[in-house]
């Protein structure tokens, strides 16, 4: 197939896998502006955050120096169940569209939560186990980040509280199930079981819940009981430690194969499989050892990177979390129905947001129409089935082999394929019977999220 005889899929040996997690914000000259705490405006410290987060994240979080972490050995026994995960070369996919280009994707998909959140989720449960807490609590809109914490307590025996988006609870019986297999407590958003669901409920009888209303509900419930903390599956700086993971395997099986990348891609909902994927490269990059090209991908419904502010907001609807600086719609900012639940969030990671506003990467968004159909030919030709979040890397990453095409250039494109879509298969039959529409929000739209940015910056 190959002059070089790349195999179809490259697997690293675990003694391979990395020790260390990398720390992009130790290369990156412009730093991430601070996390400001919401009642003093000043950026927040370690003390601010201990009712809130785990100790060792919150140092993590804190850290912009330190390089490399260590990961703990029981972290590298548990990743040792899934990972190393595999680099594909998707032959079939640069057969079927004819490209000269070398398309390789590094698939997160093989676990039982299905996605890359897995790698952060265990992380995070680990840290709060060795702290002697009883349990976390977190909130999940389409359910892959509850499912994959659910099986991180689950493996060290820690109570998991998931507040689930109603909407998704009542559409999404299975992910619940999953969720309760592993024996977290899964209750609908917005609940009578804390005072800010109540409030709410209150207000909005029979509301169908947000996520902004979800996290307000689980940070209420950890912080109200002894022994409990919050966690958080993608946006902040912890999670994207955690998840470089997927970088670093993705470069060492590279370097194994001599190949060096030109384009490298990546869907962007909280910047958190994105950052992971991309930290070794732009590493690289800021060291100024290499270059790259970085895309980031976002749905058009919900363009953070592409038509946001980078300004101070809030992370969550109910303005109880600390403010980030980082491109954002607006706290208040609510996406039109979009089958990619996992990239419907109104702001993005600051890391991401930095890099992205020092130039050192790009970002393209994409109608839901088309990534369906390229899902679609994905599945068919490549074996496949992939999340619609995953989805749309693909189709950018078909983009790209389609101008090489034009070009005749052999360009190396790697992107990332964070998971499987069983779970989405509402979507895939709306996009079947040709029931799906691609609403992109207008400026005026947009005036409306952006008016609920507080005025800061
Ligand atoms: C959550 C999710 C995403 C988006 O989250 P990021 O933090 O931006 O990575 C992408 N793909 C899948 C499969 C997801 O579950």
């Amino acid at each position: 197939m190959s002059q070089k005889n790349i195999p179809y899929k490259t697997y690293l040996e675990e003694s391979e896998m990395p020790r260390q997690w990398y720390n992009v914000r130790a290369d990156m000259k412009n730093k991430p502006a601070p996390l400001l705490n919401p009642a003093t405006l000043k950026p927040v410290a370690f003390e601010d955050l201990r009712p809130v987060f785990c100790d060792e994240l919150i140092k993590q979080e804190l850290d912009d120096t330190t390089p490399y972490f260590d990961i703990p050995e029981e972290i590298i026994e548990f990743y040792k169940m899934y990972r190393p995960s595999p680099l594909v070369r998707a032959y079939f996919l640069e057969k079927y569209l004819d490209t000269p280009a070398k398309i390789y994707y590094k698939f997160e998909g093989n676990n039982t939560s299905g996605s890359h959140k897995l790698n952060s989720a265990i992380a995070q449960a680990y840290y709060a186990k060795k702290q002697g807490l009883k349990g976390v609590t977190t909130e999940t809109g389409a359910g892959q980040w509850g499912t994959a914490l659910s099986m991180a307590c689950a493996y060290f025996g820690l109570d998991c509280e998931v507040y689930m988006v109603k909407c998704s609870y009542e559409q999404k019986p299975f992910r619940r199930e999953v969720m309760r297999t592993y024996g977290a407590n899964v209750t609908p958003s917005p609940s009578d079981k804390t005072a800010v669901g109540r409030k709410i409920l209150e207000q909005f009888p029979g509301t169908s819940g947000s996520l902004g209303c979800a996290i307000s509900e689980a940070v209420e419930a950890a912080t109200a009981k002894e022994g409990y903390r919050y966690v958080l599956g993608s946006v902040l700086n912890q999670v994207l430690l955690h998840q470089s993971v997927i970088g670093l395997e993705t470069k060492t099986a590279l370097d194994k194969l001599g190949e060096k990348a030109d384009i490298v891609i990546g869907c962007a909902g909280g910047g958190s499989n994105l950052g992971g994927l991309i930290s070794p490269f732009m590493g690289e990059k800021l060291r100024g050892e290499a270059d790259y090209r970085i895309i980031a991908v976002e749905p058009a419904s919900c363009p953070s990177l592409t038509r946001g502010k980078f300004v101070y907001d809030f992370c969550d609807t109910g303005n109880v979390c600390p403010l980030a600086k980082m491109y954002t719609l607006g706290n208040g900012f609510i996406p039109s129905a979009n089958h990619a639940g996992g990239l419907r969030y109104h702001g993005m990671s600051t890391v991401v947001s930095q890099l992205y506003d020092d130039k050192l990467m790009e970002a393209v968004s994409v109608e839901q129409t088309e990534v369906f159909e390229a899902a679609t030919k994905f599945a068919r030709v490549e074996g496949i089935l992939p999340a619609p979040e995953s989805s749309h890397a693909i189709k950018v990453a078909v983009n790209e082999a389609l101008k090489c095409k034009e070009t005749g250039e052999e360009k190396t494109i790697v992107f990332g394929l964070t998971g499987t879509g069983y779970f989405d298969m509402v979507a895939y039959q709306k996009f079947n019977d040709g029931q799906m529409s691609d609403y992109i929000p207008t400026d005026e739209d947009l005036e409306k999220g952006f008016a609920t940015i507080p005025n800061i910056f």
